[in-house]
């Protein structure tokens, strides 16, 4: 069994393996990361390989701050204002790269994406290996991400030398990623840390005719489950016309009394239950019903993130 305790020696177990190049699996506060050395392009391949990740969708570099966030980008005034209100926490940094970050890492883009985790594994693990860990969440490709160990075995098997148990993760969505290489922040994919939390601390731009700057990730299938997911707006009856299969409902609110009853419910508290068990409930539901309608949040803090994740597993792509 390779599933071991967050404890201080599987820590220095994981650095050990990370440093020599393997691949180790670990809990952050957003869901679990796929980690490897971030410097090293042979290790950086085995991620894409574990994951069947497309090569052109570039890799977040785990780090423990600023100072260290400096030895491989070019953190300008925003990028640190950032990071000193943010970090350690859920929000990835995009700025300029520099040449230490191997191509491969960042998809061949000349900025990189870099974050400090607030997990204590996460950063234990990174203090421990002495580099900065590439680490994409810990799912095959286009899969819901895991937000427990288990989840992690399952979709990886074998393909991980280790994988650390840290418990299911605090957020449950991934981290917001902010473009900070220009006059102010763009939000690439919203996340844990909100637009009105980056609003109070920098400009946070609209783009508006101007052509998006995109986050290579984006378009890309992703957080999908194994059958169809269906997005539902509150009152939108008419998204339940076609069912007739058996379906499973998600949301905050009560679903429509329209038709068959769903075959299983689940609903959240606020939007932050929601984004805490959204992935692990998808996971549940692909194996009981032929499709889940899930309910777009309206609210909330997470509401965003949910609501952003909730389009995709659907096929959209924003
Ligand atoms: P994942 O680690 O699987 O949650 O995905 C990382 C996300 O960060 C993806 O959406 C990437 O496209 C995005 N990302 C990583 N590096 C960059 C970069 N240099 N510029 C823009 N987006 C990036
Ligand atoms: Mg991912």
């Amino acid at each position: 069994m390779y599933i071991y305790p967050a404890t201080p020696e599987s820590v220095r177990e994981a650095a050990r393996i990370i440093k020599g190049g393997g691949l180790v699996a670990f809990p952050t506060e957003t869901v679990y990361g796929l980690g490897a050395n971030a410097l090293s392009p042979r290790a950086v391949a085995k991620i894409f390989a574990a994951k069947g990740r497309p090569q052109d969708n570039p890799l977040i570099l785990h780090v423990r701050g600023i100072e260290e966030a400096a030895r491989f980008a070019e953190v300008s005034p925003l990028a640190e204002k950032l990071a000193r209100a943010f970090w350690p926490g859920p929000l990835t940094i995009v700025m300029r790269s520099l040449d230490i970050v191997p191509l491969v890492t960042r998809a061949g883009l000349a900025t990189v994406a870099v974050r400090a985790p607030r997990n204590d594994t996460a950063s234990a693990l990174i203090r421990e290996a002495g580099l900065p860990i590439a680490a994409p969440s810990a799912n095959r490709s286009g899969r819901p991400s895991p937000t427990t160990a288990r989840t992690v075995a399952e979709d990886l098997g074998d393909a991980v030398d280790m994988i650390i148990d840290g418990g299911e993760t605090e957020v449950g969505v991934e981290s917001t990623v902010a473009d900070a290489t220009g006059d102010g922040v763009i939000i690439l994919r919203p996340g844990g840390v909100t637009r009105e939390m980056l609003s109070e601390a920098a400009r946070v731009l609209t783009p508006g005719g101007a052509p998006l700057r995109r986050s290579p990730g984006t378009r890309h299938r992703h957080y999908a489950p194994a059958v169809p997911l269906l997005p539902h707006r509150r009152g939108d009856v008419s998204s339940f016309a076609p069912l007739g299969r058996r379906w499973c409902y998600i949301g905050m609110t009560e679903p429509p009394e329209e038709g068959e009853p769903p075959l299983k419910k689940i609903l959240f508290a606020s939007a932050e239950d929601y984004a805490k068990g959204l992935y692990s409930t998808l996971r549940e539901l692909e194996t009981l019903c032929d499709v889940i309608v899930a309910e777009l949040p309206e609210g909330g803090a997470l509401g965003e993130a949910v609501r952003d994740r909730l389009k995709r597993a659907a096929g959209e792509t924003i």
